[in-house]
C-alpha cells in the first residue's frame, strides 16, 4: 500500500517523500487506517517493521486536523517507552514526519538533570514522549499535566513490563481521561502484556506483522560452538577476516561489553560500549560515533540496546546467547532493516546450547553451524587473550573498517600462519591446558575446529 492512498495530510506525505517512503510496511498498512480512525490498537510488531510510523503518522494527522488547545501547554499525545534511547528515537521519528507542521513534541527520561525537561514542557508542547520512572516523577513534582492528552501509545509493552515499569504505567494512566485512544505496541504478547492491554484498549483492532521467523529470512544466521573464554578472540578473528563495516556485539553483561571493548581494542579494532553504567552523554557519543562510522564496532547490553535505529548494520553478535529467545529475535533485527539483508552471528558456549535450542524452537528453524572456527586449543585457561594479542603486537595502530590500504589488504589477504591474527595463542601452552576443542568435541560430537578450515556453513 502505498502512502499516497492512506489519506494523510498533506505536510505528513511530503515529509514522507522527503524520507523516500514509498511504501507502508505491512504493520503501517495495517496499523494506520484504524488508527485514523480513532480506534485502539494492539499491535505486535518488533523493532525494525516500522512500527513507530505505525503509530507516530495517525498521531500526527490528528493533532494537525484539530489544533491545540488554546494555551497549547499541555501534550495531547504521549507515548510511553522502555528506554532513552528508544524515547530519543521516538521523538526523533516524530520531528522527521511532523516538520512541515507546527506540532511541538518533548523527550524526557531519566539519568540526566530534569531542568531542560522541566523547561520544554513549560514552554509548551503537543507531544511528550517519555521514560516512565522520569515522567512519573515530573507528575509528582507537578510539573507535567496530563490532562489533555487524547492519544496514548505504549511502545514495547513487553520490554517495559520486563523492566519493572508496570506500576509506573498504572499510575501515569490513572490520570489520564478514560476516552482517549490508546495504542499498544509489543514484540511479544505473554499473558502480562495481554492483561495490560485488556486493562487499557477498548475494542482494539489487532494488527500483526508476520511471524519473527518469517522476518528474519531476511537474517543469514549462523552460529559458531566456542567456548566462553575463546569468545573475544573469535570476534576479533571474524572482524579480521568478514567485512564486518558495521556491527552491533550483545553481551549478556555490562562488564561483560567493556571487556569485549578492551580486547577489541588490544586488537586494534575501534569499538564502543554502551550499557547502563555509562552517562547518557557518553551513549549519544557512541552511538553517534556508530552512525557516522567512525566506530565500526559497537558494544551493548539488550536494554541500552533498544531503540537503536541504526540503518546498515551490517553484522549482529549474539556474544552470549540470551536466555530469552524473544531477545535473539530482537537482537538480529537490529540489521536486516527495511528489506535490506544482514548477517547475525552467535558464539555458543557448551553452557548456553539450551538457549540456542530455545531460540531454535522459537524461529522454528535450526541455526547453521559456522565451522569457520580458528584454533584455540593452545588459549592458556587463566589468561585473558588480549594480554597475549598484546605482547605479539604491542603498538597495532587502530583501524578504521573502511580505512587505509593496510586494511583492505589484510581482509583480503590469505589467513597464513604468519598472520593469523590468533597467531598469539599457539604454541602458548602445551596440551591439555584446558583445551577448548577437546572440549568442543565431546560436547558437539563432530570435530568443527580444524586449523586453517576455511569458511563453510552446515547443517546440524
Ligand atoms: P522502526 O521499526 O519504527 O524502528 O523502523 C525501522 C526502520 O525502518 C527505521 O529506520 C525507519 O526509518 C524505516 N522505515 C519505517 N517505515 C518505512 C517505510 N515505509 N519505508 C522505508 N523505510 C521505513
Amino acid at each position: 500500500m502505498q502512502f499516497a492512498e492512506l489519506g494523510l495530510a498533506q505536510p505528513i506525505l511530503r515529509a514522507l517523500v522527503s524520507e523516500a517512503y514509498e511504501t507502508a510496511t505491512p504493520i503501517q498498512a495495517q496499523a494506520i487506517p484504524p488508527a485514523m480512525a480513532r480506534r485502539d490498537i494492539l499491535g505486535c510488531a518488533q523493532t525494525g517493521t516500522g512500527k513507530t510510523a505505525a503509530f507516530a503518522l495517525p498521531i500526527l494527522h490528528r493533532l494537525a486536523a484539530a489544533p491545540g488547545s488554546a494555551s497549547g501547554a499541555k501534550p495531547r499525545a504521549l507515548v510511553l517507552c522502555p528506554t532513552r534511547e528508544l524515547a530519543n528515537q521516538i521523538a526523533q521519528s516524530f520531528a522527521t514526519y511532523g516538520k512541515h507542521l507546527a506540532l511541538r513534541c518533548a523527550v524526557i527520561f531519566g539519568g540526566v538533570n530534569q531542568n531542560p525537561q522541566a523547561q520544554a514542557i513549560r514552554r509548551g508542547l503537543d507531544i511528550l514522549v517519555a521514560t516512565p520512572g522520569r515522567l512519573l516523577d515530573l507528575m509528582n513534582q507537578g510539573l507535567v499535566d496530563l490532562t489533555k492528552i487524547e492519544v496514548l501509545v505504549l511502545d514495547e509493552a513487553d520490554r517495559m513490563l520486563d523492566m519493572g515499569f508496570i506500576h509506573d504505567i498504572r499510575r501515569i494512566v490513572a490520570k489520564l481521561r478514560t476516552e482517549r485512544q490508546t495504542m499498544l505496541f509489543s514484540a511479544t504478547m505473554p499473558t502480562e502484556v495481554r492483561r495490560l492491554a485488556e486493562m487499557f484498549l477498548k475494542n482494539p483492532a489487532v494488527v500483526q506483522v508476520a511471524h519473527v521467523a518469517a522476518t528474519a529470512d531476511a537474517i543469514a544466521q549462523s552460529v559458531y560452538f566456542v567456548p566462553r573464554r575463546s569468545k573475544a578472540a573469535l570476534l576479533a578473528h571474524l572482524y579480521d577476516h568478514l567485512s564486518m563495516a558495521r556491527t552491533i556485539v550483545f553481551t549478556r553483561t555490562k562488564h561483560g561489553a567493556d571487556r569485549v571493548v578492551r580486547h577489541l581494542h588490544s586488537r586494534g579494532i575501534r569499538s564502543e560500549a554502551i550499557h547502563g553504567n555509562k552517562s547518557q552523554n557518553a551513549r549519544q557519543r557512541a552511538l553517534e560515533n556508530f552512525r557516522s562510522n567512525k566506530t565500526p564496532v559497537l558494544v551493548a547490553t539488550d536494554i541500552a540496546s533498544r531503540g537503536i535505529d541504526v540503518d546498515g548494520i551490517t553484522h549482529v553478535v549474539n556474544y552470549d546467547l540470551t536466555d530469552e529467545p524473544e531477545t535473539y529475535v530482537h537482537r538480529i533485527g537490529r540489521t536486516a532493516r527495511a528489506g535490506a539483508s544482514g548477517v547475525a552471528l552467535s558464539f555458543c558456549d557448551p553452557e548456553e546450547l539450551p538457549n540456542l535450542k530455545a531460540i531454535e524452537r522459537l524461529i522454528r528453524k535450526p541455526i547453521a553451524v559456522c565451522k569457520d572456527l580458528p584454533t584455540f586449543e593452545a588459549e592458556p585457561v587463566h589468561q585473558q587473550p588480549a594480554r597475549h594479542a598484546n605482547q605479539h603486537q604491542p603498538h597495532r595502530p587502530m583501524r578504521h573498517p573502511h580505512g587505509g590500504e593496510q586494511r583492505s589488504n589484510e581482509r583480503h589477504a590469505p589467513a597464513s600462519a604468519a598472520r593469523h591474527p590468533l597467531q598469539a595463542f599457539r604454541g602458548k601452552s602445551g596440551k591439555g591446558s584446558g583445551n577448548s576443542f577437546e572440549q568442543k568435541r565431546r560436547w558437539n560430537g563432530p570435530k568443527h575446529a580444524q586449523r586453517g578450515a576455511r569458511p563453510q556453513m552446515g547443517r546440524r
